[in-house]
């Protein structure tokens, strides 16, 4: 799903959160992808999980958060993609509006399909595993750390399971 929607979805002279202008949207100066995890105290409680890729944030929101061993499998339901400067956004968005609640950001750090290749190399694999529903990476993040996956699901395109590698 697109920054479009993103857009669509938000009025900005009502939320602190990033709209999609050029002005206000930072593109990734990293050698390495980034990802970010938030903690969105929506009308439901949940982790937004968010990778780089491509110049934006693609995203997940995960009801119950990241997985934290091999036997967790946790759903993520795929949102719509955010700016990349969604990365630092911590505050609250007002009652009213899309997403209503306080989002902390509870985890970050880099992340790669594989550390050994590139940065664009590495785009090019995840936007294939993207495509093909079946997405693993390495985290390095404060908290999350390892390796990890996000498989499609059939039966519902936006549903992925996340999953923790032993
Ligand atoms: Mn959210």
């Amino acid at each position: 799903m697109s920054l479009e929607d993103y857009e669509k979805k938000r009025h900005f002279e009502n939320t602190p959160e990033p709209s999609t202008k050029p002005k206000q949207s930072k593109k990734s100066d990293h050698q390495s992808l980034i990802f970010v995890v938030q903690e969105h105290h929506a009308s439901h409680l949940h982790y937004d999980f968010r990778l780089e890729l491509g110049g934006v944030l693609k995203s997940w929101a995960v009801p119950k958060g990241p997985p934290h061993t091999s036997t967790d499998k946790r759903l993520a339901i795929e949102v719509e993609d955010h700016p990349f400067s969604y990365a630092n956004f911590e505050g609250t968005i007002p009652k009213g509006n899309y997403g209503a609640g306080e989002v902390y950001l509870w985890d970050s750090g880099t992340y790669a399909a594989n550390e050994d290749l590139s940065k664009k190399d590495n785009e090019i694999t995840l936007k294939k595993g993207l495509k093909d529903g079946h997405l693993t990476f390495s985290l390095n993040g404060k908290k999350l750390q390892g390796h990890y996956a996000l498989i499609r699901l059939k039966q519902n395109p936006k549903q992925w399971l996340f999953l923790k590698k032993p």
